[in-house]
């Protein structure tokens, strides 16, 4: 393992991708995304992903250069379109915005199109939910999930997530895939020869496998049976249908394969608790908080992460040598 400091990990993450061909401001922002994954401890959405950007810079099916358009389609409706560049920009572009419609109007409903989605959903909220904004996302992915009682992959790992604001400090937010694991950790088992827990996925033949590479070639299992099977089609219609965008398997289609993430859609609801609860609404939320932590062994979603933060700005991120190697290897 080697360790980085929180610059060290930006810059080189930031040479890598515009040697690649994207833009510095679009560089900066994914890199943003990154490096503060791997400083949280979630690897599968850390320096990890960055020859996955590679890839699809590489073979010309994301703009790296891409500038996202804003169309105001209604008085808490905003339509982004990321103009087929990668996700973190194109919510860098829109975030003002949707802060400010979510602030006048009680509600924004943002619909991103044409973007490409590969990093964890928790970066897209934490900035809104910091401004006193409460907020859910949701974003579809490629095929990889089998719904309740089938075998073939059909959802994508269909990430959601919902963030709370708190008073100084940073948001309560929960963003979990609807498959059992992220399909980064599944890949990471895989290339450090590891074995996965029973229930995270099947082999090509449906049959229940801890083999990380059989999963891959087979299906992964939502969480909870057919409540994660549920959560995860309506996934697929919100952040598809819902918005004029594809569904993970129509994104497979069109996909040139190239390891990097598929076209597809977000939607981002962001509420003002402000304007529909009024007085009151911080204190209420917070007494909830206080309460689940009375309890042992709680703790909230997110305060794992920020943790890991404190702790990596103190003593840099520790980053696999395999990883590092690799990023070099692309510059
Ligand atoms: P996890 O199962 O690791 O965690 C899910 C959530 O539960 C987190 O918010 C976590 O907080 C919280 N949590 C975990 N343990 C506890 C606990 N004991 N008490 C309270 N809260 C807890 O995440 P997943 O594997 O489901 O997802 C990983 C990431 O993958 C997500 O960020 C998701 O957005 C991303 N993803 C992105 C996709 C894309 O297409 N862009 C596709 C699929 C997934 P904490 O983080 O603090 O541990």
């Amino acid at each position: 393992m080697a360790t980085l400091t929180y610059d060290e990990a930006t810059s080189l993450v930031v040479r890598c991708l515009e040697a690649n061909g994207c833009s510095n401001e679009n560089s900066r922002d994914i890199a943003n995304v990154v490096v503060t994954a791997e400083a949280d401890g979630c690897a599968s959405h850390g320096l990890f992903r960055v020859p996955g950007y590679v890839s699809s810079l590489r073979s010309r099916k994301v703009d790296g250069r891409a500038t996202a358009s804003l169309e105001r389609t209604g008085p808490s409706t905003v339509r982004i379109d990321g103009q087929g560049g990668f996700a973190p920009p194109a919510h860098r572009a829109a975030r003002s915005s949707i802060v400010e419609i979510a602030r006048t109007q009680g509600i924004a409903l943002a619909s991103f199109v044409n973007i490409y989605h590969f990093s964890a959903l928790w970066a897209d909220i934490e900035p809104i939910c910091s401004e006193d904004l409460c907020a859910l996302a949701f974003t579809s992915y490629l095929p990889s999930v089998a719904p309740a009682g089938g075998t073939k992959p059909l959802f994508g790992t269909n990430p959601m997530a919902f963030g709370w604001p708190r008073p100084s400090r940073l948001p309560m937010i929960f963003d979990q895939a609807s498959s059992v694991l992220a399909r980064g950790d599944i890949m990471i088992a895989a290339r450090d020869g590891h074995r996965m827990k029973e229930g995270v996925g099947i082999n090509a033949a449906g049959e229940a496998t801890t083999d990380p590479n059989e999963i891959l070639k087979g299906a992964m299992l939502p969480f909870g049976g057919y409540k994660g099977s549920s959560i995860a089609l309506m996934v697929e219609l919100l952040a598809g249908p819902l918005i004029g965008e594809t569904l993970s398997f129509e994104a497979a289609e069109r996909d040139n394969k190239d390891g990097g993430p598929p076209r597809g859609g977000e939607l981002l609801i962001v509420i003002s608790p402000q304007k529909l609860g009024g007085i009151g609404w911080r204190e209420q939320g917070e007494k909830l908080f206080d309460m689940i932590l009375q309890q042992p062994g709680t703790r909230l979603p997110a305060d794992r992460r920020y943790a890991n933060r404190e702790q990596a700005k103190l003593d840099g991120l520790l980053i696999s040598d395999e990883t590092l190697a690799k990023i070099v290897s692309l510059i």
